[in-house]
């Protein structure tokens, strides 16, 4: 018999090239690609996956003593899996043993918890149970679908029956029903023995659908997200692999979980800017579930109140099918909306305009609550000298300090470090330091002062250390034990809390000054979901926005409730500038420890980018390199930042300009005292 040999890839490792082992007989008839074996490496073991397996070598040096499969974990990655993860590897230029690793449970996590300080601290929950126990109230009983449900439900349902690939956008606004919808066609999927993978953009978010997930499916739901524990997540690995729990629901790492035979994928909320990691493997999970569907050839439903404008745009193309929830249950009205000119209210009265206090007033008096919006944390936004001008920086990061009064610390929200509140400038020696801006610490503290029936609730990262805390704080406000939410984003989606009339946007502004070109879209696409959260009960909801900018095209959109036509005036605008979606953009970031060495890097990266842009040009294909320039935020922790920005009119220009490009990086000595990243379909233009 002929020998067999694997082609395998180290898993976790950066490694450019698979390896060839040699795969022992008693290995021969069960080893399959995905299959997750141990080999030799160097002096140690490590574990891999099977790529390939043949009876011929490649031309390797004769050096090269190849070694054999040292043993079969009995693990395989399921076949959708594991060409997903080829095609993201590809796709995003990233190691194909390091997206292996994201796709193995209990390895990757584990090693990244050792090193960088992760945003959220979160307690371990050690049994799935302690999960779904939380407080939250169980979801009333299954009722009816409304006609306007039937009839999403009806459009989708055939695919299910019939298996092919086809985006929906399950378009709906606030408080439509969406959930209902996924949940039906989840059980229709079970009834015919599939599975089902559901994406939640947040935490937060997961919080609530598991309680009512876990209502409907019991045992066969798996949920995973950054606070579900190791050791919970390798047991529910098992599950899933074995296929007893087929349905996954979690954030966006849960897309490369080894789901059994799903027969539909839900992406909620899919415009949420969560969805895009934003280090190391830097992948939009929503595109990554849309190839995953589209591997497996079944439905995939992208359901949001606000779709992004790529959605939007791919459905008005015909690639995406529109399903559509114009109005609320029960005919629930959406909330009434009433703008705020804050330059009217000058000198009166601080955080809150008049109109918000006597709305908060009248809502607390009613015994109903009320949710206060402010897209920051923290007690001042920033301390500046008023004797020489300093604004106090991080000593790692181009970024201001946020003061937080509970601590009495100045703190860099991007890499956590922080400081005592100097008495004296650093720089003059002068005691004038004074505080600027407000965040929600400084909001809930004036709360306090002027409702003494407010009973605070406030969400953010500095007060929820844990999943626990979460939990409560929602239960709080669900079952009326807190009658003012307040908090950042993370209150502003998702939520279903009925008792809520009243939505209060502090600063409605904030996220205009950021010149990215998609700030319009996030900030709009926010404000949507927040006003989203007023009057889903049976009384009418309240949304009362205080801006600086009440003629401002996105202010004048939300207070019509006109999300259309809000996309007509904005895809206007990037078609004349050419920017996403009628292009493709590719970020690649140099950075390093030595700032000149980070500009010259950027400098020869351009160049060479325009000379390959050039080659392509006689070719006809039209690739158009902008830069190089320092990014927006110069330096993060410690290390530089400088940018090329690239555009293509195309998928697979995009594709074959990375690749020469980073070929070319790799094999460059002008580029080995900085790291080149890959940013592809990047999230912001910053
Ligand atoms: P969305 O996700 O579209 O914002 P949800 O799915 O949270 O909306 O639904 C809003 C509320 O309506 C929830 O409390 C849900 O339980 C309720 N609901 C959904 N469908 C129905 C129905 N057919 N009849 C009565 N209530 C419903
Ligand atoms: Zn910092």
């Amino acid at each position: 018999m002929a020998n067999l040999f694997a082609e395998v890839v180290i898993v976790g490792a950066a490694l450019e090239k698979s390896l060839h082992y040699e795969v022992p007989p008693e290995l021969a008839e069960v080893l399959q690609p995905g299959g997750l074996v141990s080999v030799g490496l160097g002096r140690s073991k490590a574990a891999g996956i099977v790529l390939s397996l043949g009876n011929a070598l490649p031309d390797l040096p004769q050096t090269i003593k190849i070694r054999p499969v040292l043993g079969y974990s009995g693990k395989t990655l399921p076949d959708d899996l594991f060409r997903l993860c080829i095609w993201i590897s590809e796709y995003y230029f990233y190691p194909l043993g390091e997206v292996f690793a994201l796709a193995i449970p209990g390895r990757e996590e584990g090693k990244r918890k050792a090193g960088a300080k992760r945003k959220i601290k979160v307690q371990e929950c050690e049994t799935l149970q302690d999960c779904s126990e939380s407080a939250i109230n169980p979801p009333p009983a299954p009722f009816d679908l409304t006609v306007e449900q039937g009839e999403a439900f009806e459009s989708i349902s055939p695919f299910i029956e019939n298996p092919s690939f086809q985006p929906f956008v399950l378009y709906g606004v606030t408080g439509s029903g969406k959930t209902e919808i996924y949940l039906r066609l989840i059980e229709k999927a079970a009834r015919g023995g599939k599975g089902a993978l559901v994406l939640v953009p947040e935490i937060a978010l997961s919080a609530q659908m598991e309680a009512i997930f876990r209502e409907r499916f019991g045992r066969s739901l798996a949920v995973w997200h950054s606070a579900v524990s190791q050791k919970i997540k390798r047991k529910q690995g098992i599950e899933i692999l074995s296929g007893q729990a087929n349905i996954v629901l979690g954030a966006r790492s849960a897309v490369l979980s080894a789901v059994k035979n799903p027969g539909l994928i839900v992406v909620d909320e899919e415009h949420d800017p969560a969805y895009k990691q934003e280090d190391r493997l830097r992948y939009n999970a929503r595109d990554v579930a849309l190839m995953r569907a589209k591997i497996l050839g079944i439905p995939i439903i992208l359901g949001s109140a606000t779709p992004s404008l790529q959605t939007i745009s791919r459905s008005r193309a015909g690639q995406y099918r529109q399903v559509l929830l114009p109005s609320r249950i029960l005919g629930r009205p959406l909330p009434d909306l009433e703008i705020v000119d804050m330059k009217r209210e000058r000198g009166r009265g601080g955080m809150f305009s008049a109109k918000l206090r006597d709305e908060i007033a009248r809502v607390l008096d009613d015994g109903r609550q009320a949710l206060i919006f402010l897209n920051r944390r923290g007690y001042a936004k920033y301390y500046l000298c008023n004797a020489c001008g300093l604004v106090l920086q991080c000593v790692s990061c181009s970024l201001t300090l946020t003061y937080h009064k509970k601590e009495n610390c100045l703190r860099c929200h991007y890499c956590g470090w922080e400081t005592p509140l100097p008495e004296r400038c650093p720089t003059c020696g002068h005691s004038a330091l004074f505080a600027h801006g407000f965040g929600t610490e400084r909001v809930e503290k004036e709360i306090g002062r002027l409702f003494p029936g407010a009973r605070t609730m406030r969400v953010d990262r500095d007060t929820m250390s844990s999943h626990e805390k979460l939990l409560d704080a929602l239960d709080a406000v669900k079952s009326g034990r807190a009658n003012v939410l307040l908090g950042t984003q993370m209150i502003a989606k998702g939520h279903d809390f009925p008792n809520i009339t009243l939505v209060g946007v502090i600063n409605a502004d904030a996220g205009l000054q950021v010149s990215d070109f998609r700030a319009g879209e996030n900030l709009v696409q926010l404000l949507f979901q927040v006003a989203g959260r007023a009057g889903r009960g049976d009384e009418p909801g309240r949304v009362i926005l205080q801006t600086y900018n009440p003629y401002h095209y996105t202010i004048e959109s939300l207070l019509k409730m006109d999300y259309d036509g809000f996309c007509e005036m904005e895809l206007e605008s990037r078609k004349a500038l050419q920017y996403p979606p009628f292009t493709r953009l590719l970020k690649l970031l140099v950075t390093g420890k030595d700032e000149k060495m980070v500009r010259a890097g950027a400098q020869l990266l351009a160049s060479l980018c325009r000379e390959k842009a050039a080659d392509l040009k006689e070719a006809g294909k039209h690739i158009a390199v902008l830069g190089p320039s320092p990014s927006p935020y110069l330096k993060l922790k410690d290390r530089f930042r400088w940018q090329v920005f690239v555009k293509a009119w195309g998928s697979s220009e995009m594709q074959d300009f990375a690749g020469i490009v980073l070929h070319c990086v790799r094999n460059e000595p002008g580029f080995h005292n900085v790291q080149v990243t890959v940013d592809r379909d990047p999230s912001s233009d910053i």
